[in-house]
């Protein structure tokens, strides 16, 4: 039998929750230097004491993790933030986990992942602070996001044939999502049975520029209504294309928005 090595550490976030059995869970969490890690936390689900509040999806914990045989044990965890005010919103805690899911889907196992780690966190914070609009805080965490995993959208040019955007006129900017980016209206034209859709040259420069900012220039940024929505389509079409798949918590989350839209 080999000697069991000393319990680890880490400051995570919890990205995904499986019950297991009739008491345990499993946990999917991710720490920057370890990456995406899944342990198992015994008798979880009776033994409400020992994990009291800190277990829930997006919460920032500090776990101490045993190495073994299977599974790594989940043998302690500390609440650093539970994001309590983002919880009180519906709307808000499906943003938190949408991006939640879709780090988990990015995130590499066991290799370090500090700006993913960072990216998340930041978003998180920054929803939680409540002083920059969701909306906007969206279009931020898909745009950088989306440049981690190597993904990001050619905005600048036309993805075909490489024209600058400011050289198209603004009407003529169109979406090849396949090709990852923005196309002139010329190179879409040449396309069939590819749905067409249009994206506005000051929304794809919005987006650039989001992309980039930090929390406190995102504050003084003018954004109309109009504007963020026409860059969330963009974006959530994009990252369904490149993850290969519509994420669950992207349902959940137009549910909740279309719910918001109703009570307007
Ligand atoms: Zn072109």
């Amino acid at each position: 039998m080999t000697a069991r090595s000393e319990p680890l550490t880490v400051p995570a976030i919890l990205l995904r929750k499986t019950e297991y059995g009739e008491s345990d869970l499993i946990l999917t969490l991710l720490s920057p230097d370890h990456g995406r890690l899944s342990v198992i936390a015994k008798a979880a689900k009776k033994s409400r004491r020992r994990f009291s509040g800190v277990l829930e999806v997006f919460t920032e914990l500090e776990a101490v993790v045993q190495h073994g045989r299977g599974l790594p044990r989940l043998q302690e965890a500390s609440l650093k933030n539970a994001f309590a005010r983002i919880r009180e919103h519906p709307l808000r805690t499906g943003y938190a986990g949408l991006w939640a899911e879709l780090a988990h889907d990015g995130a590499a196992e066991e290799l370090p992942q500090g700006d993913l780690y960072g990216l998340l966190r930041f978003a998180l914070q920054e929803l939680d602070r409540g002083e920059l609009a969701a909306e906007l805080l969206h279009l931020a965490y898909l745009m950088r996001l989306l440049t981690l995993l190597g993904h990001a959208p050619c905005l600048e040019c036309c993805v075909r044939c490489r024209t600058p955007a400011e050289k198209l006129s603004a009407r003529d900017l169109r979406v090849d999502l396949g090709r990852g980016g923005v196309c002139c209206l010329r190179c879409a034209e040449g396309k069939e049975g590819e749905p067409v859709m249009a994206l506005s040259r000051g929304t794809a420069k919005q987006l650039l520029w989001v992309g980039r900012a930090d929390a406190a220039r995102l504050s003084r940024l003018k954004t109309s209504p109009l504007g963020l929505a026409e860059g969330r389509d963009f974006l959530e079409r994009f990252l369904v294309v490149h993850f290969g798949r519509l994420p669950r918590s992207l349902q959940v989350l137009r549910q909740l928005r279309d719910g918001e839209d109703l009570r307007r």
